[in-house]
This record gives structure tokens, C-alpha cells and sequence, in this order.
């Protein structure tokens, strides 16, 4: 583990750590903390990439490279930060997080497994791109078996530009992932001041620091500058976690996305290339045209694993109202949205689940 550069004397730490603990309401020590004897909870970083690592382009005023900067810069550029945790820092990839893949998860559970097993760390916060942060944070707590703060943080401008919000937001993820009563509420998202829960958080604005929001729940908790507010006592999140394969890849699931004017041959596509399942991002209540839905039906015959979801952004889709779904075989996703719908129905195929009313329970999971 790369320790991090800046840091003070243990006992300044520990005054200072005391006066932001006593700052941000945190009181009992954690395990740990309680093996290391420091007042300061033990903080992992891991370093993924994404604009938060952002570093200008030349090419003109508004462009950048996602994940130039490393983690471990990151925080040193944070005055402040080192009086919350002991931190240490490590880069797991320098990706834009579009070009997010299995690897790079089965990396992360590895790493993040081998520090809560041996008591390294209180909480880890992984830093991250935004694009597809929701889906990240829905793997990791279908497949994590902790009560550990695990804690996602990106920014949508890079490290360079006026107004960057990543420092702000890291510091912020420290906090929560530092913070005993962050404790057994899932893995967590930070941003913008805002804490969200891994199921419900989405992407809502291509470019505005107020893009994460949680539609169908509302988000978990509030970061202020003296405090943490969690809105509701942490709840026990039922997800059955989910085993992974000892390497990657994950079954190949893929998205197809409903329209006006749609055929079968995207379906049927899909399944010629292998697809283990298929989530349907449908219109309105998870819908799609008749030459689809009858497709998606043969798909289901032959044993691919058919979920419906919805291009709507927000609301449950339901069982067995405009499409029958018990006679032809599918699941629907409820609150999951398709690229959510996507990384379960992977894990669930990896765990040989695959008959659709079983399918249907693990969607109902919370
Ligand atoms: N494309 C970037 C990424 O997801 C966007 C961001 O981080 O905000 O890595």
C-alpha cells in the first residue's frame, strides 16, 4: 500500500482527528482504527480515473483527458484532507469511466476484499468517472459482503478547470467514508454536497455539477460544511450477494434500446452474437413494439434471460400490464434502470440464475 505523502505527527493527527471527528458528529471508534490505535479512521483511495483526474487538452478551451492524475495527487492537492483519515492511496486504472469493464471491477472487489479481511481500512472511496459510476457502485454492492463505507466520487469539470468541483467532492467522500454512521448503508455515491445509495442514483445532466440525483427514492444524506446528515437510521440492504467467477469476463448481457418504428432485428442481433441475456430499455412501462416484444419472446424460449426495463429515467416498471409477462417468459426490472438492470442480470447468469421468477426475486431485492 503506497502511503500517502503528506502527513503530520500521530499525535497532531490525533488532536486534529479528534476535532473533526467531535466536528462532523463522529464519536465511536471503529475496528480499524480500534487495531492501529489512531483516532483517525484508516481511509483507502483507489484511483480509477474519470474527470475528477481530468488534466486540460490542448486541443481547445473546453477539452480534456479523463484519469491523468493520479489519486495519490489528488488528494495531495487537498489542503486539509490528511486531518480527516489516515489515508493511503493506490491507482487501480486511469480510465474515462466509459471505457469501464469487468477487469477493472473484479480488480476493485479484490483489492477492496483484501483490506477489509486484514482490518487495513475504515472506509474506501474510489475515485471515478461519472458516466458510469451508477454502474460500478450497483456491482460493487451486489457482490460485497461489508458493512465498510464504500464510497464513489468523481466531478464533471477536471482538476484544471475554474471551478473545479473534485476537490470539494473528495473531501466530501472522505468524510462519509471516515464516518461510523456511514456504516451499513450500502455503497454510497458523493457528489455535489449530496449522498446517494447505490440503487437509486443515476446520471441526470450531460454536464451540471447537480447531475446525480435518485429519482424513484430520493437521495440517502446530505454533506454540510459542519455536518453529516444522514435522513434515515441505515437500513439493512437485502441484496443477496452475489458470487463472482475467479476471472473476468461476466456473461455477456446486452441493452436494447425501444423506438417508434422498431423491428426485431436488433434483438435478433444480439442473440446471434452471443448474448446470455437481453435487459430491454422499453418506452414508457418497459414496452416496445409488437415485432420486438415477439422476438424478445423467442429470444426467451431458446434460454436467454429477458428483462424489461424502461428509457423513461424514472418510475417502477410492473409486471404483466400492457406485456404478458408470465406467458412469455420475462422478468421486469422495477426500479433498475437498464444499465443497472444490465450488471445484475450479469451476475445473476454468472450464478447460474436464470429461470425468470427467480430472476424476478433478485430484482426485487432492495
Ligand atoms: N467521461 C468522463 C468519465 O466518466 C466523465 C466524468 O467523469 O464526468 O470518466
Amino acid at each position: 500500500m503506497t502511503l500517502h505523502p503528506l502527513r503530520s505527527t500521530r499525535s497532531a493527527r490525533t488532536i486534529l482527528g479528534l476535532a473533526a471527528a467531535l466536528m462532523i458528529g463522529l464519536a465511536s471508534p471503529v475496528s480499524a482504527q480500534q487495531a492501529s490505535g489512531t483516532a483517525l479512521a484508516n481511509v483507502l483511495v483507489l484511483g480509477t480515473g474519470g474527470t475528477i483526474a481530468g488534466q486540460a487538452n490542448a486541443r481547445a478551451g473546453n477539452a480534456y483527458d479523463s484519469g491523468k492524475v493520479s489519486a495519490a495527487n489528488l488528494i495531495a492537492a487537498i489542503p486539509g484532507i490528511d486531518k480527516l483519515a489516515e489515508i493511503s492511496a493506490e491507482q487501480i486504472s486511469s480510465i474515462g469511466s466509459q471505457d469501464m469493464n469487468d477487469k477493472v471491477w473484479f480488480d476493485l472487489v479484490k483489492r477492496i476484499r483484501a483490506a477489509i479481511d486484514n482490518k487495513e481500512v475504515d472506509g474506501v472511496v474510489i475515485t471515478h468517472g461519472t458516466d458510469t459510476m451508477e454502474e460500478t457502485a450497483f456491482f460493487l454492492q451486489n457482490v460485497l459482503d461489508t458493512d465498510v463505507p464504500i464510497v464513489l466520487v468523481g466531478s464533471m469539470r477536471p482538476s484544471t478547470a475554474i471551478g473545479a468541483d473534485g476537490p470539494a467532492n473528495l473531501y466530501d467522500a472522505m468524510r462519509v467514508a471516515s464516518a461510523p454512521e456511514s456504516r451499513g448503508r450500502g455503497v454510497l455515491v458523493v457528489l455535489n454536497d449530496t449522498i446517494h445509495g447505490a440503487r437509486w442514483v443515476q446520471k441526470t445532466n450531460t454536464t451540471s455539477v447537480q447531475t446525480f440525483r435518485s429519482p424513484d427514492a430520493g437521495p440517502v444524506g446530505y454533506v454540510d460544511t459542519g455536518s453529516l446528515r444522514f435522513l434515515q437510521p441505515a437500513v439493512a440492504i437485502k441484496t443477496a450477494k452475489l458470487k463472482l467467477p475467479d476471472a473476468p469476463p461476466l456473461p455477456r448481457v446486452d441493452i436494447i434500446y425501444s423506438h417508434a418504428n422498431m423491428d426485431a432485428a436488433e434483438v435478433e442481433d444480439a442473440v446471434k452474437r452471443g448474448a446470455k441475456g437481453i435487459v430491454l430499455a422499453g418506452v414508457g412501462d418497459g414496452n416496445s413494439s409488437k415485432g420486438a416484444i415477439d422476438a424478445l419472446a423467442a429470444a426467451a424460449k431458446q434460454g436467454v434471460v429477458v428483462v424489461r426495463s424502461t428509457r423513461v429515467g424514472s418510475g417502477y416498471v410492473n409486471r404483466n400490464v400492457e406485456v404478458e409477462d408470465d406467458k412469455l417468459g420475462f422478468a421486469v426490472s422495477l426500479d433498475l434502470n437498464p444499465q443497472k438492470a444490465r450488471v445484475l442480470l450479469e451476475l445473476l447468469i454468472a450464478n447460474g440464475i436464470t429461470d425468470p421468477s427467480a430472476v424476478q426475486q433478485a430484482f426485487a431485492q432492495p
